[in-house]
């Protein structure tokens, strides 16, 4: 990609409300765009870094055997009401009169799964997609963190019996250590309360950052975490830690499935209501938390595996036209006739792993140099591609 054709440029200045690293940075990168309050327009490059991230977690969640679909986000108010989430969950969901914007899926899902379930043969079933969510968002605030609009992988399990319900949901939890650690998190292990989902505790996954909205008490023996409103324990035995959600797993028994007469027949030839458990990943919150975990006072600093582009090519001088050539498709060309400085600049704010320069100075060669170090290298093009 030439920087001189990609839209938007890097702005000089944050956004005056501006108060956390994600917000300001990767507005600034031209990474998000700001419609309103809680809602955002993934830009080109921010639009890369989410695919990339998306991409991550389909790979693991297919690992699992789970298949992914698109579900619809207008959902009728019939549905909701069956559970008695149209009202307990009013304060949350953005509702007209007949219809409800999806804040997610459990009563869309069960009403899909028992057009289609008859048999413990059918299960279980394992499904996921990736789509918007829209939650009425008290105090949409912390850039990108908190959206009323955002982008969630949510994932729907139905079991015959308890038993191979949790082993699922054990083998889901170590699917998404996998995913936070190739996103190059550190996460905590968190017993939390479930909120408008369920009376059982839930799993978060908390990534321990000072802008997290999230209080959690970490047990220093076990590096597991309980969040602060379920905790009953005694404050010196634990670090409090302050900390953003990342993902969230759920376990729902037979509640749901019981309320909305999802059955299959048993072996033994009894009705029996499935047992049920969703499993969430915001991706566009995932990006800003790799943003506030990965950065300097000179701008993002991102894991190989989200960067948008691996290197970030700056020419002088006119030079560079060849070594892009050469490079394929993973990097950003800074072609434009500015600075140096202004393009060294632009380069540590946009935060890609490698930086590349070609100018009259380094001849056949380029001058290598990581976002996250200072150490130069001057190497040729063969040992780079290599
Ligand atoms: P929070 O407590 O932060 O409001 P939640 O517990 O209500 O979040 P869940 O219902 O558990 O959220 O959603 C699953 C995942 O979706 C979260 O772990 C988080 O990654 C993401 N998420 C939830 N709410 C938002 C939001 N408003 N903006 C962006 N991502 C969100
Ligand atoms: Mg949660």
């Amino acid at each position: 990609m030439r920087y001189s054709q990609l839209f938007p440029k890097t702005k000089r200045d944050a956004p005056k409300d501006a108060v956390a690293a994600n917000h300001k940075l990767l507005v600034r990168g031209g990474y998000i765009d700001q419609l309103m309050a809680g809602s955002w327009t993934l830009l080109p490059l921010g639009w890369r870094v989410v695919a990339k991230i998306t991409q991550i977690i389909r790979e693991e969640m297919n690992a699992t055997g789970a298949q992914e679909m698109l579900m619809p986000l207008l959902h009728p108010k019939e549905v909701w009401e069956e559970t008695g989430r149209w009202e307990s969950a009013a304060e949350v969901m953005y509702q007209l009169d007949n219809f409800g914007l999806a804040f997610t899926h459990e009563e869309v899902v069960l009403d899909l799964v028992r057009k289609h379930l008859e048999s413990y043969l059918d299960l279980p079933i394992k499904i996921y997609h990736f789509s918007t969510k829209f939650r009425n968002e008290a105090r949409a605030t912390g850039g990108i963190l908190r959206g009323r609009e955002f982008l969630m992988k949510d994932l729907y399990s139905l079991h015959a019996s308890e038993e191979d319900f949790w082993k699922y949901y054990e083998e889901v939890k170590q699917a998404y250590l996998k995913i936070f650690k190739r996103v190059g998190l550190d996460v905590i292990v968190t017993e939390a309360a479930g909120g408008v989902f369920t009376g059982n505790h839930t799993h978060e996954f908390q990534v321990a950052a000072s802008s997290g909205e999230d209080v959690i008490y970490v047990d220093p023996k076990t590096g597991t975490g309980i969040n602060k409103e379920i905790f009953a324990g005694e404050e010196k035995d634990y670090k409090k830690v302050q900390a953003i959600e990342v993902g969230n797993i759920f376990s729902f028994g037979t509640y749901y499935s019981e309320k909305m007469g999802v059955d299959f027949t048993d072996k033994d030839g009894t009705k029996k209501p499935v047992w049920f458990g969703s499993y969430g990943i915001g991706q566009t919150r995932l990006m800003g938390a790799i943003v506030e975990i990965f950065h300097d006072d000179k701008g993002i600093i991102w894991p190989g595996s989200v960067a948008p582009f691996k290197y970030h090519l700056v020419g002088l001088n006119g030079k560079g036209e060849d070594v892009y050539k050469k490079l394929g498709d993973d990097v950003l060309f800074d072609d434009r006739d500015v600075s140096a400085g202004e393009k060294f600049a632009d380069a540590d704010l946009l935060g890609c792993p490698i930086r590349l320069v070609v100018s009259d100075k380094t001849g056949d060669k380029i001058e290598a140099k990581r976002r996250d170090s200072e150490a130069i290298k001057l190497i040729d093009i063969a040992s780079l591609l290599d």
